[in-house]
């Protein structure tokens, strides 16, 4: 029975698990450094090793094969008719890696974000790049948020008679 992958997936999924620049990875690059982000690629020193860094919004991003990954509930992940049980082990192992590179990167305070190949498919990837943009605003918010929070609190302690109001504003 002839294998579910082409030749050509196949060599893409290669490609893919290697991390260097494949399409979707590229397609991803472009859009951001398009919008005004600029990132690091393959930070070493980062868990799992992330596609993209974005220092500035604390955030990875992983621009994941839907096969090699194991891409739940997905149409393009199915697994090879031959060798079912080699398979099933080595994605599994992937997917183990993968939750604990994102727990790692988690505990570092790092945010990440998983793209999936299929969702940079023709017909879905714009509103795939436009959501990872607002994500990534949000993200910068927030994290701006809890340094103001930070810098507030420390002013509290300092002056005591204003730190209710100014605990409570910048709380909402
Ligand atoms: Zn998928």
């Amino acid at each position: 029975m002839a294998d579910v992958l082409t030749k050509e997936q196949r060599h893409r999924n290669m490609a893919a698990i290697r991390g260097k620049g494949t399409k979707p990875e590229m397609l991803v690059r472009k859009f951001l450094f398009s919008h005004g982000f600029r990132y690091r690629l393959n930070h070493p020193r980062l868990p799992g090793h992330p596609d993209i860094v974005l220092r500035k919004y604390r955030t990875a991003i992983f621009v994941n094969g839907c096969f090699w990954h194991g891409h739940d509930n997905c149409r393009y992940f199915r697994l090879p008719k031959t060798n079912i049980d080699f398979w099933q082990k080595k994605i599994e192992r992937n997917k183990e890696r993968d939750k604990k590179e994102q727990c790692q990167l988690a505990t570092m305070g790092w945010h990440y974000i998983t793209i999936w190949e299929c969702q940079l498919k023709p017909k879905v990837r714009m509103q795939t790049l436009e959501s990872l943009v607002y994500t990534l605003n949000h993200i910068f918010l927030e994290d701006r948020k809890i340094k103001a929070y930070k810098i507030v609190e420390n002013y509290d302690s300092l002056m005591v008679a204003e730190s209710e109001v100014a605990y409570g504003e910048t709380n909402k």
